[in-house]
């Protein structure tokens, strides 16, 4: 699967204040999170990913004091890998003494507001780890940043999937058919407050109502369907954030019922 990668010219990166350090190979990849609140809205615009992505490396280099963004690569939901030090230079976001152990892929969820990685995020950051193993000598080792360091890092979701064996997911990536039956993701988060409008939100309604759940098919996604959403959620043990995204709604027709 061909990477989509945007250069550092392409999303505007500053040049680092000094010289990378030259990293010749690594064991494999870290993956983190931010750690902070990530705006849903960076799934509906990708333009939000470019501007969060310039802003964690204005982070780094004027709060931190790093010469650069101290990411390798910065995985966006839209399938799509921003260049951050890239291949074959030593990373800043492991911890001091581990960033030449292993490249340091971030994706763009954190611990607040956008808290699941949408498949298009997962697709993008196996993309990334590909692109290490087949041009940065990077090994087969794929881990999350609390292995071997005290952080919370890459965050419970992010952690389960890496835990997991970082499986490629079968859709709902960019461009990537749904499996048969399962309507096409509407492209907008399902959540409240305010209330979300439309048939996207009838068509959903209307499946969890023939799955037997207690809601009202009226269009409008208020407490109702959110308080349903979150059981939902915690029934499947996914993120119970309360909002329909890629995730929820795939399962929403793909898991099996009672
Ligand atoms: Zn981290
Ligand atoms: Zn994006």
């Amino acid at each position: 699967m061909a990477i989509d990668l945007i250069s550092r010219k392409a999303w505007g990166a500053r040049s680092p204040r000094g010289s990378h350090t030259r990293l010749d190979s690594t064991k494999g990849v870290k993956v983190h999170y931010t750690g902070g609140r990530v705006d849903p809205r960076i799934v509906d615009e990708h333009d939000r990913c470019t501007a969060l992505v310039r802003s964690i490396q204005n982070s780094h280099m004027d709060g931190n004091g790093w010469i650069d963004i101290g990411y390798s690569f910065v995985a966006c939901p839209h399938k799509k890998v921003f260049e951050g030090r890239g291949l074959n230079r030593l990373p800043a976001a492991n911890g001091s003494g581990l960033n030449r152990g292993h490249y340091a892929v971030l994706g763009l969820v954190g611990n607040a507001g956008l808290l699941e990685p949408p498949d298009g995020m997962l697709h993008a950051i196996l993309d990334a780890i590909d692109h290490t193993r087949q041009n940065g000598r990077a090994g087969d080792e794929i881990k999350g940043h609390r292995d071997g360091y005290a952080t919370d890092c890459p965050g419970g979701p992010l952690y389960a999937w890496v835990r997991r064996g970082a499986p490629r997911p079968d859709g709902g990536g960019n461009g990537a058919p749904e499996p048969p039956g399962v309507p096409p993701f509407p492209g907008r988060l399902l959540k409240y407050p305010p209330v979300t409008r439309g048939d996207d939100v009838r068509t959903w309604q209307a499946k969890m109502a023939e799955r037997e759940w207690e809601i009202d098919v009226d269009g409008a996604y208020g407490p109702q369907s959110r308080d349903v959403c979150r059981r939902f959620q915690r029934q499947q043990k996914i993120d119970d954030d309360g909002v329909v995204g890629p995730v929820t709604w795939r399962r929403t027709w793909e898991a099996p019922q009672g």
